[in-house]
């Protein structure tokens, strides 16, 4: 199975914390829905073949756009790809776009699960994100959201915001909880390089976050979770039973991926493939029948330790048949040896072939994997 990811790179305010590529204006609008559809047709055969199982609409802000312009793309992606009969196909929205009477239109489009921003239920976090919306408003689009008759609805938090104390958190999360949604992804704030909040922080307008503050507010996180039964199947991601994300749990179960629009990202099992992360080249190159890609191939070493440092981060865990299996016998002995340490001091644990980050291990997951893989690239 494979998935197909499509990138709308329209926002109406930059928010101060993001990297994503995205862009305020509307000026090249028309232009880029003609060569997103474009792109879709080109690249008919990427995939092979293979049914698709997922969409995903992200961005930028894909509520931004019209249901007409939507409906164009699903068309466009139905005509040229196979799908599968139980094709989970996600809309991201911001609060602020939200309306029953547009999610009743997403829906009618089949559009069957949607993630909604709303990052925090108080204001001052939003204000220090440079996020649009109210606190009030996060609630709203949620209610209009189910009203609409959405069911599968993910809210994304973030926390480790400085003006977000423990206590705040602890709200935020239990008001999620009070909500009814069957899925969170949540967030540490990072300060990406050249982000308007990088810049804030340096100029010391504002107070950057702490990294204390972030492994409380994540320890707060996962034990109320575990209260609410919500399961921890990915660092940034919890579900209840039957709600995991199909689309992301595709990236971290190496499945085959098209993405579509500027800067999005394509694996095909052997490469990866990046579009350009500019509007203007992305329309100019797709006109002139230019590559409009950078591609890389990926060597046995780069797959085995994408394949840990992904793995180790999902319920599923890092598979040592699987790395036996698929990287030959010696990565899989390097991986126990290298596992041994974190072993032995609670971070980790080996059950019936597989290795799994404990609760503390967690909190390390990058660092950890990191530890597994360097050493196997010695091998
Ligand atoms: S809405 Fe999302 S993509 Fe747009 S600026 Fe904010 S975080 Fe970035």
């Amino acid at each position: 199975m494979a998935g197909l990811y499509v990138h709308i790179p329209f926002c109406r305010r930059k928010c101060h914390y993001c990297n994503f590529f995205s862009v305020v204006t509307t000026k090249y609008r028309d232009a880029f829905f003609d060569s997103l559809l474009e792109e879709i047709f080109i690249r008919k055969n990427y995939l092979e073949g293979i049914p698709v199982r997922t969409i995903y609409l992200g961005g930028g802000t894909p509520s931004f756009v019209s249901p007409a312009i939507i409906d164009r793309i699903l068309s466009s992606i139905r005509n040229y790809y196979q799908l599968t009969s139980d094709i989970e196909i996600t809309l991201e929205a911001n609060p602020d776009d939200v309306t029953i009477s547009l999610m009743q239109q997403y829906r009618a489009l089949g559009i069957n699960r949607l993630s909604i921003g709303v990052q925090s239920f108080f204001d001052d976090d939003l204000q220090y994100l440079n996020r649009l919306h109210s606190a009030e408003r996060g609630y709203q689009s949620i209610a209009e959201a189910k009203e609409a008759g959405f069911e599968n609805i993910s809210l994304d938090l973030i926390y480790g915001i400085p003006t977000l104390t423990n206590e705040k958190w602890e709200q935020n999360l239990e008001k999620a909880f009070s909500l009814g949604i069957p899925h969170i992804s949540a967030y540490s704030l990072t300060v990406e390089p050249k982000t308007a909040l990088d810049f804030l922080i340096r100029k010391k307008a504002i107070p950057g976050p702490q990294e204390e503050q972030s492994i409380e507010h994540f320890q707060i996180m996962q034990e109320k979770m575990k209260m609410h039964d919500f399961l921890h199947y990915e660092i940034s991601n919890f579900c209840l039973e039957g709600f995991y994300s199909k689309h992301n749990s595709m990236y971290w179960t190496g499945e085959h991926y098209l993405g579509l629009g500027p800067s999005a990202h394509s694996y095909d099992g052997v490469s990866r493939q990046w579009n350009v992360g500019s509007l203007v080249q992305y329309i100019d190159q797709i006109a002139r029948n230019d590559r409009f890609y950078q591609r890389e191939e990926l060597t046995t070493i780069q797959k085995f330790n994408e394949y840990v440092m992904v793995s180790l981060r999902t319920i599923w865990g890092c598979d040592l048949e699987k790395i036996r299996r698929e990287f030959g016998v010696e990565f899989s002995a390097g991986s126990r040896q290298s596992a041994v340490p974190f072993i032995e001091s609670g971070d980790m644990i080996e059950k019936d072939d597989v290795l799994y980050l404990t609760d503390k291990g967690k909190l390390f997951a990058d660092g950890i994997a990191a530890s597994l893989f360097v050493l196997m690239s010695n091998a």
